[in-house]
């Protein structure tokens, strides 16, 4: 007799199958690049990935984890605190603060971790955490973790990108000032890049918005690393919220002209980001903050006192990663001009894309069924872009969303634009 589990699943998958929700994993048979085989499909162009500069199968990125593996082994066998730390954790770890412009960084081994770490290690009763609703799942596990094990940790979330008015960041943070509990730190908390709308938080006045309430400014960057910003570096970046040059990288041409005329934005207090997208496309993730908000994380976040660290391979391939992308500013150059050539050709074809300065650009199509059957259509075309419908973005607003890179050229894109225009 199957068990009450059993039936239950059963039925869960299909119902999931009924509704069109079942996913299909796609069997890759060689490395991440502009193209990719595909079992049953062949050489496909690949328009789904976060390989944003093309550095996934980099042959120094390749070569930096081999090495990696050769000097240090598989792994360490221990969490960071007991005997879990090699130097390449420390060598990437101050390449990630150099890259960001923070005192300190911490890796985990995704920024899912790195997410479930933050707000439940800093966080203590009193405190408040304001959330964008469109933010990544990770942080809203974090904060439901947060809120869960701390009794009299609060939190709030506003609409998306809505900093005045009904239901905003302000009616938040004016909220959290006349909650009599609410005596501790404020904590506001957003994506830098949105990941399904491939649109951008305003983070100078966020940043204004936070300083009248005393309130940190916590950002979550992965889509932005390797696309925001003249060197890639992030959304805050691409603000002018940084102002040094970053050492040992290659200038850009006026550079400190464009510095110096800068408005002074103000700074990000924490980061989270991945190294699982544009940094290497590995695996991995980080905290990037001052060193006392780095120090409490290495004391006390369950993440690493109680789980093994990113893999040596992982953490050489992807200090490699962001070495060329912080010494080669015309890659990320490139995928800017990729960028907006697939969104002016896109739009020329007919079709709804969404604007913006990221990579991601969702074709809006609306209904769930469509995109997923545009996406398979696609596919017997040799393009491997990924329909997103309800649950994943609300009913109605279904998409295909196309993600652009570095390693494409204007051949790629226009064969991926005149696929679209034989669905
Ligand atoms: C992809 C993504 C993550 C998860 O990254 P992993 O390193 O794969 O865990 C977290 N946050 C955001 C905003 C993301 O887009």
């Amino acid at each position: 007799m199957p068990s009450l589990f059993d039936a239950r699943a059963e039925s869960i998958l299909t119902q999931l199958r009924d509704s069109g929700q079942y996913k299909m994993l796609q069997m890759i048979e060689g490395p991440m690049d502009a193209t990719v085989r595909l079992r049953g499909y062949g050489e496909c162009l690949c328009f789904c990935s976060n390989n944003y500069l093309g550095l996934a199968n980099h042959p120094e990125v390749v070569e930096a984890g081999i090495k990696g593996l050769r000097d240090y082994g598989a792994g360490t066998a221990s969490v960071r605190f007991i005997c879990g730390t090699f130097t390449p954790h420390e060598t990437l770890e101050r390449t990630i603060a150099r890259m960001m412009g923070t005192e300190s960084s911490y890796t985990f081994v995704s920024a899912w971790t790195a997410a479930e770490a933050l707000f439940p290690t800093l966080c203590e009763p009193g405190d408040t955490i304001i959330s964008d609703e469109l933010n990544h799942a990770c942080l809203i596990d974090s904060i439901r973790l947060a809120t869960t094990i701390k009794k009299g940790v609060h939190k709030a979330v506003y609409r998306n990108n809505v900093l005045e008015g009904e239901k905003s960041l302000r009616a938040a943070l004016e909220a959290a000032r006349a909650n009599r509990d609410a005596t501790g730190q404020v904590w506001v908390v957003t994506d830098g890049v949105f990941s399904m709308e491939g649109s951008i938080a305003d983070l100078p006045a966020m940043r204004k918005m936070c300083d009248e309430y005393g309130a940190l400014l916590v950002v979550d960057d992965s889509h932005g690393h390797g696309v925001m910003g003249a060197r890639g570096r992030g959304t805050h970046e691409h603000f002018g919220m940084i102002d040094e040059l970053v050492p040992g990288a290659t200038p850009l041409r006026g550079e400190n002209a464009a510095r110096s005329a800068a408005p002074n934005a103000g700074r990000v207090d924490l980061f989270t980001g991945t190294l699982g997208k544009a940094l290497g496309g590995g695996a991995g993730g980080f905290i990037a903050a001052g060193r006392r908000a780095i120090d409490l994380v290495v004391q006390r976040g369950r993440p690493t006192l109680f789980s093994n660290a990113l893999p040596c391979t992982v953490a050489c391939s992807a200090n490699a990663a962001i070495e060329i992308m912080l010494r080669e500013p015309q890659r990320v150059q490139r995928l800017k001009d990729n960028v907006a050539y697939a969104r002016r050709k896109i739009g020329e074809a007919g079709f709804d894309v969404l604007k913006s300065p990221t990579a991601i650009c969702p074709i809006i199509v609306h209904d769930t069924a469509r995109a997923i059957a545009m996406s398979r259509r696609l596919l017997e075309l040799g393009v491997f872009v990924i329909g997103f419908g309800y649950p994943v973005v609300p009913e109605g607003h279904a998409r295909l969303r196309v993600q652009i890179s570095a390693a494409h050229t204007t051949e790629h894109i226009d064969r991926l634009v005149d696929a679209l225009r034989k669905l």
